[in-house]
Formats: C-alpha cells, structure tokens, sequence
C-alpha cells in the first residue's frame, strides 16, 4: 500500500513539474483584452493593423510559456495584459522569440526591500522589480503598483516591466553586463562600450536626461535607455542619436519611425 501511496504521489509530483515546464497550448486572444491594450498599451496603439494582430498573438504565446502567480493579491486580466505586452515590445522586432531564461513571474501587491518584504510599513521598501537568481533562478517579481505606474504615464521615460525584461534578455548570454551578445554583432560592442561609458558619466555628472540610476552600472544603464528608447522614441532619438541607433541595431526595430497605421 505504501508503494502505491508512494507511486501516486511521484505521478502527481511529475504531472506537476512536467505542467509547470511544459508549454501549454497557445490560447485565443480574449476579445475584453483588446480595449485594455489600446487603453494602456501606447505601444500597441502605434502598430499598424497588422502588426496589432502579430502583437497580440506573441502575447498570448509568451502567456502560454510562462507561469503568472500572485503573492497576496488576485491576478486581473489587466496585469496579465501589461505583464505579456512588456514581454512582447522589446523582442517585437524578431520573428521569433521564447524567454528561454523564464519560468515564471511574482507579482507582490507593492514594492519590496531586499529580502523581498512588502508589508512592514516603517522599512524601506524600493525594489519595484527583479530578475532572481539563485532560489529565485527563472524568475521574475514584480511590483503590480509598478507594473501599472508604468503605463500610466507615456511622457517619464520609465517603465519598470519593461526594465525588467531588459535584463533578461541582457542575461541570456550567460551574464548580465549591459551587452547583449545576442542581439549586438560583434563590430558595434567596442563602440557600444564606448557609447554607454560616455553617457553614464554625463548621467553621474547630471548632464543627461536618462534617469540617474542608469549611471550606476553597465547592467542598469541598458535597461534604463531601454525604457526610455520604448517610451519616448522620437525624444531619445533626438537627444541621443547615436544610443539610438545602437538599440535600433539591437532591439531590430525603429519605435520613432512607427507612424500611427491603424486602430482596432
Ligand atoms: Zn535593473
């Protein structure tokens, strides 16, 4: 009896692990969640037609790749929308793309300290997202009142979720460093070191407009740009032209360019 006990728990363990891995099937694109996209998504709201309907189905393949879970709090469709649409913006230039370094995102409630604590009020409590590692290795946790905040406004630059999968696809080359091998060719990371040094001590000096916390590491400067580069393209361009078009060689798209196509 106890074998049999034994032998169903390895069944349902391995059901479970092998669930959590395996990708699931790839969902219909839930009509309520188009309103919620053209509402939040400036983003999506620029694509053409087309375009619109590619994002929307790289989103529900990302949803059917990566688990979502809640730590005291409900998922609404409204966190899934932002959490899959931050996924799809800065790989929307490649045809293909899985989050290979991905399992699963956290949401907390709000933003948390380092031991990843978001209830003692009197801490101090800044983190608003990460990429784990160690125990927390494939994963991501992210503060819904940043997710949101990062949509709310299109004109400050930031964008937490964003940020967030920046970092990520930094990583996938086996480290985060600010360089993303992936996707930069070999000839333009000499320059690319070169760009981002300059920058980062125009930042430390307060000389530039890209937020302060990009100056602190190679890492953080990547992924700041990068919301930046997102959010207010057509600024980014015009104040740092030459990072621009380094992302634009990277990220294999030209937010600026995107002229407003169509509606749906
Ligand atoms: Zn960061």
């Amino acid at each position: 009896m106890i074998y049999f006990i034994l032998f169903i728990g390895l069944v349902v363990f391995t059901v479970y692990a092998f669930n959590r891995n395996k990708k699931r099937p790839v969902k219909n694109f839930p009509e309520n969640w188009k309103a919620l996209l053209n509402e939040h998504v400036h983003f999506y709201r620029e694509l053409s037609f087309p375009e619109k309907e590619k994002f929307r189905q790289r989103m529900m393949l990302f949803l059917s790749e990566v688990y979502i879970e809640a730590v005291e709090t409900e998922i609404e469709d409204l966190d899934k929308v932002l959490i899959a649409a931050s996924a799809v913006i800065p790989v929307f230039g490649f045809k293909e793309w899985h989050y290979n370094n991905l399992s699963g995102i956290i949401i907390y409630p709000n933003n948390f300290n380092g031991d990843l604590e978001f209830e003692n009020e009197g801490e101090k409590r800044i983190i608003a997202g990460l990429v784990g590692s160690g125990r927390f290795e494939k994963q991501m946790i992210l503060s819904r009142k940043a997710l949101h905040l990062g949509f709310q406004n299109d004109t400050d630059k930031g964008n937490t979720s964003i940020h967030e999968f920046v970092h990520l696809i930094d990583k996938m080359d086996g480290v985060a460093d600010g360089i993303p091998e992936r996707l930069l060719q070999r000839q333009y990371i000499t320059p690319w070191l070169k760009l981002m040094h300059e920058e980062m001590e125009a930042i430390n000096e307060n000389k530039s407009d890209i937020r302060k916390y990009g100056g602190t590491s190679e890492v953080e400067f990547l992924a700041v740009a990068s919301e930046y580069f997102f959010e207010r393209p057509n600024l980014f361009r015009k104040k740092h032209p030459e990072i621009y078009e380094m992302l634009e060689k990277c990220f294999q798209q030209n937010p600026a360019d995107r002229k407003r196509k169509g509606k749906n």
